[in-house]
């Protein structure tokens, strides 16, 4: 009886958080907040709204802890990215379910996992959970455009509203077959991105006397080539140590491991290829602004994303070496974000690894980093927190998954939903119990 009901709950509280419609920009994330507001009022819960700007409001909640026992956070964030209707089958902002499927934008990234987090909290609520450390739950502004609205600004402006020892958030959940061997990723860390720029020098002169000038955009295009060719020395960090050893059952060498994995399934070795080395991808440039003209300077953009724990200094002479002595160029760091990562030896671990026993026998956890970043690392900066990206998906499979988030027809089981609200239910009462 609990089951069903909570299954038809969660469900229809995602089909009304998905008409809500909190594309960011601009956001609009106070309606999303008012409505689950409604919901977890109904469930005797008392609930803070915290805005920086009026109409993109957080929201926050918790079930009071009756000890020092540790505190868990449901995290999610309630905008998500721009979608056009004509693209869809289904109008994006409907929330429809069909064929046992709930439909529109968020579904996925990540209403779904909000929805799940908020009927977790209420239906504990309403059972008369007595965590010993705090259960919190909270949605939360702007994280697709991240402008200080939302996780970044609570942690630096309402610190005590969003402090937790431990966190799930979005970032994995996918479930692989491996041969006869399943798996389930849990995100555990995050790379860095540290974009730069390599401003190539020249001289310009007219471009019907190439022979006068120095051409800055010809430089460019060598020094892109050796950016693009640098593949720095692999190294196991602890996510892909742990994800080999439970894959492969053993720790191959760094160099190795990319054709081992790909021996076991091509999937596990596109997984933990970009996490072996920093990786450098050459995306944008500038030159002249007139056909006539030879450029003295061209700019071409670079997103790099580093390894947890590297940092800009540490890969610079690196990239000075690679791009040779021979050209005239100068180096620009831009703004660097993520590249946190938390442990694995944790209670929250435990509860994924026991999670993942119970749904599917003979299933294990798997760890991974994350190519992008979200807002754990806001967290892990700010209190330490041990935050891992979780939200278990079976139905679904991962290829489908990753071509619907930020696109056409989002949609998410209604099974899938149930699991992770089952998940968050379970991660709850093991952690802060
Ligand atoms: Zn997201």
């Amino acid at each position: 009886m609990a089951a069903t009901s909570l299954r038809t709950e969660v469900t229809e509280l995602l089909s009304g958080l998905i008409r809500l419609d909190t594309t960011n920009p601009p956001g609009n994330e106070t309606i999303a907040a008012e409505y689950l507001r409604a919901y977890l009022e109904a469930a005797g819960l008392e609930c803070e709204l915290i805005a920086r700007s009026p109409e993109r409001a957080n929201l926050v909640t918790r079930i009071k802890g009756t000890g020092d026992g540790p505190s868990l956070l449901l995290l999610g964030h309630t905008d998500v990215v721009l979608a056009d209707p004509s693209e869809w089958q289904v109008p994006p902002f409907s929330g429809e379910v069909r064929d046992g499927e709930i439909w529109g934008r968020g579904a996925l990234d990540m209403k779904s996992q909000v929805a799940a987090g908020a009927v977790a909290i209420a239906s504990l609520a309403r059972e008369g959970f007595r965590p010993s450390g705090d259960l919190i739950f909270a949605a939360t502004a702007d994280e697709e455009n991240g402008v200080g609205f939302g996780l970044e600004w609570l942690c630096e402006a309402h610190p005590d509203a969003v402090r937790a020892d431990f966190c799930v958030n979005e970032g994995a959940g996918e479930r692989l077959q491996f041969g006869d061997d399943v798996y389930y990723v849990c995100s555990s860390a995050e790379k860095k991105s540290s974009p730069f720029t390599i401003r190539a020098l020249g001289r310009s002169g007219h471009a019907s006397m190439p022979g006068i000038a120095d051409n800055a955009l010809v430089k460019a295009a060598v020094l892109i080539q050796r950016i693009a060719e640098f593949k720095p020395e692999p190294q196991i960090q602890q996510e892909v140590e742990t994800f080999l050893r439970t894959v492969l059952g053993e720790v191959p060498s760094a160099a190795t491991a990319v054709e081992l994995a790909r021996a076991v399934d091509p999937v596990a070795a596109d997984l933990i290829e970009p996490l072996l080395s920093a990786t450098f991808s050459p995306t944008m440039i500038t030159a002249s602004q007139k056909r006539n003209v030879i450029p003295a300077v061209s700019e071409v953009t670079v997103d790099c994303r580093l390894l947890p724990g590297q940092t800009t200094e540490h890969v610079e002479p690196m990239i000075r070496a690679v791009l040779g002595g021979d050209l005239a160029y100068e180096l620009e760091w831009l703004e660097s974000k993520g590249g946190t990562r938390s442990s694995l030896d944790t209670p929250l671990w435990e509860a994924v690894e026991s999670f993942v026993a119970d749904t599917e026998p003979g299933a294990r956890a798997v760890p991974t980093c994350v190519a992008g970043f979200t807002d754990s690392h806001w967290l892990r900066e700010a209190f330490g927190t041990v935050a891992y990206g979780f939200f278990p998906a079976r139905t679904m499979p991962p290829e489908v998954a990753a071509t619907l988030i930020h696109s056409a027809d989002e949609r998410i089981p209604v099974d899938d939903l149930e699991l992770g609200l089952e998940w968050l239910r379970h991660a709850a009462r093991t952690v802060c119990a």
